[in-house]
């Protein structure tokens, strides 16, 4: 049996990108491995679209929605938080940990937050020092309107944070063009590493709050020291991961290869390719603006999707994800981000009908597969 891990992060690494993590580990502190960072620092700006430094921190993507907060605010301080799932409420723990006052701007799971409800809440909070908002609601399927937040945001005193972590390097995301000031996401989802680092970039007006919160409490995730560091000495200032720093140069320079227009419109085409295909089979999706990383199925009432889940690893070796919280048994997320092709999701979508069908849910054998093949073959021509 050949495994394909298809959860929304960790997600699969090119096999060039795992050979590098096989060689032997390096002292960091060399010119060989500025030269590295060099590299990389300018190939993520490629990735977020932005001018603005990018700081490389040695955690999961939390860690660097920890640092964005944390940075900019200060206890007592107001922040309005756009949640349309399980990631977004992160951004209202991390505000409960640093005692940062939140205005809630939420909406039921499988919707977006509209841009005029983020409107209403600036117009009713104007001291808000921050906005934060979420790219990819990896727990409903959601793609949420940053373009627009940051159009709303922009003229304010506030800053705009982004979590990206299952966004960035799948649908457009501009960083500079939509005025995200701290855009952070993580190594395991669509940039084809294992899990690990961290990166959050940081626009001019954020260093500017960032300066003046002289109250901040940080120590390891103070972004000004990562800042000093790379823009001065191309360096870091603890340990950085190194191995997966130098592995991460090889995924990047895939994606540069590939050309970031083109990484969006493959997983443009993965997305509209694996929603056809549940539906094909008569499942419904369950976001209402879905994002093109992963596709969220809503189980039929009479369905828990917690052995089908098990039995597609056990059985064909595809490796998906249940719901989350109250979300668990009810839906199904099949993720299509980073180092996955058409094959994959066909895969996916093969796997998915043999177990209904084992549940006893009437699934025409390959009328989901049949529907994906469809949206592959657009634009496929005889010569
Ligand atoms: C995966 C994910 C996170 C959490 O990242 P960790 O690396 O587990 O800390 C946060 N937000 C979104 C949208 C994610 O998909």
């Amino acid at each position: 049996m050949k495994p394909r891990l298809l959860t929304p992060g960790p997600s699969m690494v090119p096999e060039e990108t795992l050979l590098e993590l096989a060689r032997p580990v390096t002292f960091h502190r060399s010119a060989e491995f500025r030269q590295v960072l060099t590299e990389v620092e300018e190939d993520l700006k490629y990735v977020f679209r932005t001018k603005n430094t990018v700081c490389i921190l040695t955690s999961s993507g939390t860690g660097g929605m920890e640092a964005a907060l944390a940075n900019c605010l200060s206890p007592g301080q107001k922040a309005i938080l756009l949640i349309s799932g399980r990631w977004g409420e992160r951004w209202k723990n991390l505000c409960k940990a640093f005692g940062v006052e939140a205005v809630i701007v939420s909406v039921p799971y499988g919707q977006a937050v509209p841009p005029e409800a983020l409107k209403k809440a600036l117009a009713d909070h104007p001291d808000a020092k921050a906005v934060c908002a979420t790219l990819s609601e990896t727990a409903t399927g959601v793609a949420n309107d940053i373009e627009a937040y940051g159009k709303l945001v922009a003229p304010t005193p506030a800053v705009l944070l982004v979590d990206t972590i299952s966004g960035l390097g799948v649908v457009p995301c501009e960083t500079d063009a939509w005025n995200i000031d701290l855009n952070v996401t993580g190594s395991q989802k669509a940039l084809m590493l294992p899990p690990g680092l961290a990166f959050v970039s940081v626009s001019p007006k954020a260093w500017k709050v960032i300066e003046a919160n002289t109250a901040a409490k940080l120590f390891y995730f103070d972004l000004k020291k990562y800042r000093d560091k790379i823009e001065k000495e191309s360096d870091t200032p603890y340990t950085p991961a190194n191995t997966l720093i130098k592995a991460m140069r090889l995924s990047l320079q895939r994606m540069r290869k590939e050309g970031i227009e083109n990484v969006w419109k493959r997983h443009a085409k993965l997305g509209a390719a694996a929603r056809a295909g549940v539906q094909a089979m008569g499942l419904e999706l369950f976001a209402e603006r879905p994002t093109d990383g992963l596709t969220v199925a809503k189980m039929p009432a009479n369905l828990d999707s917690s052995p089908l889940i098990s039995k597609l690893e056990k059985q064909y070796g595809l490796r998906v994800a249940n719901g989350q919280d109250t979300l668990k048994g009810k839906i199904i997320r099949i993720a299509h981000m980073g180092y996955t092709d058409q094959f994959d999701v066909l895969a996916a979508l093969s796997g998915l009908e043999l177990v209904l069908l084992e549940a006893g849910f009437p699934v025409k054998p390959g009328s989901g597969v049949a529907a994906a093949q469809q949206v592959f073959a657009e634009g496929v021509k005889a010569s």
